[in-house]
């Protein structure tokens, strides 16, 4: 009889032990680009890596960071398969007008546009070049915070926008032609739905339990410049965008789970002016040291020639933090569970995505058999 009640014991202690590792995370962060713009074909065939961009999943919302070079094909890849839902993505928040942060907004924008949808219904799904794939006959508008204007800055988020639906004017009525997509609403979202929106210090957007909040970081000359921090159910992510060391990073960091925050590591004798709006390994370390993250990340890796990645975390542990530092690559996804950070390496957290998109590509299948 002990035996049974035992045996019982261990099975609801395993059963529990699985829930926990079956439950989505409170706040998921896929990396989606974690390299800078390099003018070197060495370089970028040893590290290949998108621009900045990060995706934040909580509860129901799911935002995009930036929108480099390269990040929109990270996304299709980020979600896992034909059903990819991560393409849809209809908030943008932007830290700064350098190219490398907004290079891919345009085709998230223009094609974007065809995945994005207010409430995915199964009659939607249509048949596209033999793959099943979100094609709606109306879009959401593709959502922007960015920053305004300031005296370095001619161009704010706002008249970008205005500019790239100029520009891709021709693309949104092909492709309304067609595929029968009412164009005309991801066109006049820019001008009419209030859809960009200047970012300023404070909470920019609150919903579904989710708070972005924006601050002024130093990368001048490049001003206003933000960064952002992710609050939902008691647990926070920081991105720190890029940045020189700032007391308003810090101040904004208090009791984060995770700062992904930018590195750059060539010698300061080397590139002395660049240290005025980036950051060193080891200034990163003081930052980590008085924020104590659960996981520091390092994004945004400037490598010089001849050192690795694993020379910057080297130089930030010299430093003195002695607290978890993650290397972010592209693909790379960061797990906020209730009491710990989890990192998922690409290959397992593509295993894990493909798994889940199948299984709703399964369900939407089985919703269009029952009818
Ligand atoms: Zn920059
Ligand atoms: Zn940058």
């Amino acid at each position: 009889m002990k035996k049974i009640i035992l045996a019982g014991m261990c099975l609801a202690s395993l059963s529990v032990a699985n829930a926990a590792t079956t439950t989505d995370p409170i706040i998921k962060v896929t990396l989606l680009g974690t390299g800078v713009p390099l003018l070197n074909a060495d370089v970028l065939e040893a590290n290949g890596r998108a621009l900045s961009g990060l995706l934040i999943e909580a509860g129901s919302e799911r935002m995009l960071f930036d929108v480099g070079q390269g990040v929109y094909n990270r996304l299709i890849q980020s979600g896992g398969g034909v059903m990819n839902p991560n393409v849809g993505v209809d908030k943008v928040f932007i830290s700064h007008l350098h190219s490398d942060h907004i290079a891919d907004l345009a085709p998230l924008y223009a094609i974007g546009g065809l995945y994005r949808h207010p409430d995915a219904k199964e009659g939607d799904v249509q048949g596209f070049n033999g793959l099943e794939t979100y094609a709606f006959p109306t879009t959401t508008p593709l959502r922007v915070w960015g920053p305004g204007g300031g005296p370095n800055q001619p161009v704010a988020t706002w008249a970008m926008m205005q500019n790239f639906r100029t520009a891709y004017q021709t693309d949104f009525y092909v492709r309304s032609i067609w595929s029968g997509w009412d164009a005309s609403l991801g066109l006049d979202a820019v001008e009419t739905l209030n859809a960009t929106q200047e970012l300023f210090e404070g909470v920019v957007y609150e919903n579904n339990g989710v708070t972005v909040t924006a601050f002024l970081v130093n990368h001048e000359p490049v001003s206003p410049s933000y960064g952002f921090r992710v609050d939902y159910n008691g647990h926070s992510v920081v991105f720190s965008g890029d940045t020189a060391p700032t007391p308003n990073l810090l101040k904004n960091s208090q009791n984060a789970d995770v700062i992904v925050h930018e590195v750059y590591g060539f010698a300061r004798e080397d590139a002395p002016n660049i240290y005025d709006y980036h950051t060193s390994p080891e200034d990163a370390a003081k930052l980590f040291k008085s924020a104590k993250p659960k996981q520091a990340v390092y994004t945004h890796l400037v490598v010089p020639p001849g050192t690795t990645p694993n020379d910057l975390a080297d130089r930030t542990r010299a430093a003195g933090y002695k607290g978890k530092l993650a290397l972010g690559v592209d693909l790379m996804v960061i797990n906020v569970n209730a009491d710990s950070v989890k990192i998922q390496q690409p290959s397992t957290a593509a295993a894990m995505n493909t798994k889940k998109a199948r299984g709703e590509f399964m369900e939407v299948a089985r919703a269009r058999r029952s009818k």
